[in-house]
């Protein structure tokens, strides 16, 4: 039996043994870490600060482990407290690899210099350069490894799907009173923002944003799930989501769930014309990794269709490398098996968010 094959039976066969063996593991390193982290540049280690907790990620980290010999301790946090960790510890810190989740995250945390720009043939190969940040002399810092959409929620009994085609749509007077979203400053919004307004150019691209705060329902608030229950409710007509929370709802065991589902349509936008735009989770190497060979290793790894499949499926999401299907079947009800994503590079979320947030600022999209 391969590797991947055994990991996959374990998944499959034992799924509580294999969450007492997570606990398990967990408690062991939190007690090891110290120990572990205290000594520089062990051979077969990587300490990883992953932003992702899903129980599948398990799987891949010990196939990574049994492939190669190197053990990975890991620190668990959210993306906020892991810049945190990494700000406050500076040269000290142990962190090899760093997993944030969204373009904006990965761009603000490279900005302040958190990040080690990588060379890496297998990753030039494996991911599409619009998935990764801007390549510069020194390599390239962060990677995506999977990708959600940002698509479109309506209620078919207040607004035609012909006039929810598209972003740019959603600041046209016709949904004046509709439209719902999350905070604008919220990574999600501000990564698609930033490219909304590197196509449409500063001048369109602002008065985009401000025919959205016009045609608002409410004022924003919330997450992704409570925009399409709000649509799903009639509080809303429209609204903005990622598409693992569509696919959440949609396979949820809790039938009111999947009644949220049934009361509203989804739209993958802009499939005449720019494509969807597509979001990334992602990883980089940590600017003052003691374990650098381990760390692209371990990047190389995650590009791999093996472990493509878990990062992808463990949130619904879809896989970054060139060439690698994974099913499912939720996001496949929704059309997410093919669609036509935007191939704008997500470099251009750095180069354009503190802009984005002062045109957000300037036409009060709270
Ligand atoms: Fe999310």
């Amino acid at each position: 039996m391969t590797l991947a094959a055994e990991a996959r039976k374990t998944l499959i066969h034992t799924p509580m043994m294999n969450f007492k063996t997570t606990l398990t593991r967990m408690l062991a390193v939190a007690a090891a870490c110290g120990a572990a982290f205290s000594v520089q540049a062990q051979d077969k280690v990587l300490n990883l600060y992953s932003a992702r907790h899903y129980q599948t990620d398990e799987v891949m980290y010990e196939t990574f482990t049994k492939t190669t010999g190197i053990k990975i301790n890991r620190v668990d946090a959210d993306d906020a407290g892991i810049v945190a960790r990494l700000r406050a510890e500076g040269a000290a810190s142990p962190a090899d690899v760093i997993m944030l989740v969204d373009a904006a995250r990965m761009a603000s945390a490279d900005s302040q210099g958190l990040f080690r720009p990588i060379k890496s043939a297998k990753l030039d190969a494996a991911i599409p350069a619009n998935l990764r940040a801007t390549a510069t002399a020194d390599g390239v810092t962060w990677t995506g490894f999977s990708t959600r959409a940002r698509v479109i929620v309506y209620d078919p009994l207040r607004v035609k799907a012909a006039d929810v085609a598209t972003y740019e749509q959603l600041a046209d007077p016709k949904l004046k009173g509709l439209v719902c979203t999350r905070s604008g400053s919220h990574p999600y919004n501000l990564s698609l923002f930033a490219t909304v307004v590197d196509r449409l150019g500063d001048q369109k691209g602002e008065a985009w944003l401000k025919g959205l705060v016009d045609n608002m329902a409410r004022s924003p608030k919330g997450g992704d799930t409570d925009q399409i229950t709000a649509v799903a409710s009639g509080e809303c007509g429209v609204a903005l989501s990622n598409t693992y929370y569509i696919a959440r709802l949609v396979k949820s065991d809790k039938p009111a769930d999947r009644a949220v589902m049934e009361r509203v349509r989804v739209v993958f936008p802009n499939q005449g014309t720019t494509g969807t735009h597509v979001n990334i989770a992602g990883a980089a190497v940590a600017k003052h990794a003691k374990n650098i060979d381990n760390a692209v290793q371990f990047m190389e790894f995650l590009a791999s269709p093996f472990a493509q499949e878990y990062f992808a499926n463990g949130n619904n999401e879809f896989p970054a490398a060139k060439g690698v299907k994974v099913e499912n079947a939720a996001l496949k009800s929704i059309g997410g098996d093919n669609f036509k994503a935007e191939n704008i590079p997500l470099g251009v979320v750095a180069k354009n968010m503190t802009k984005v947030q002062q045109m957000l600022d300037r036409v009060g999209f709270k």
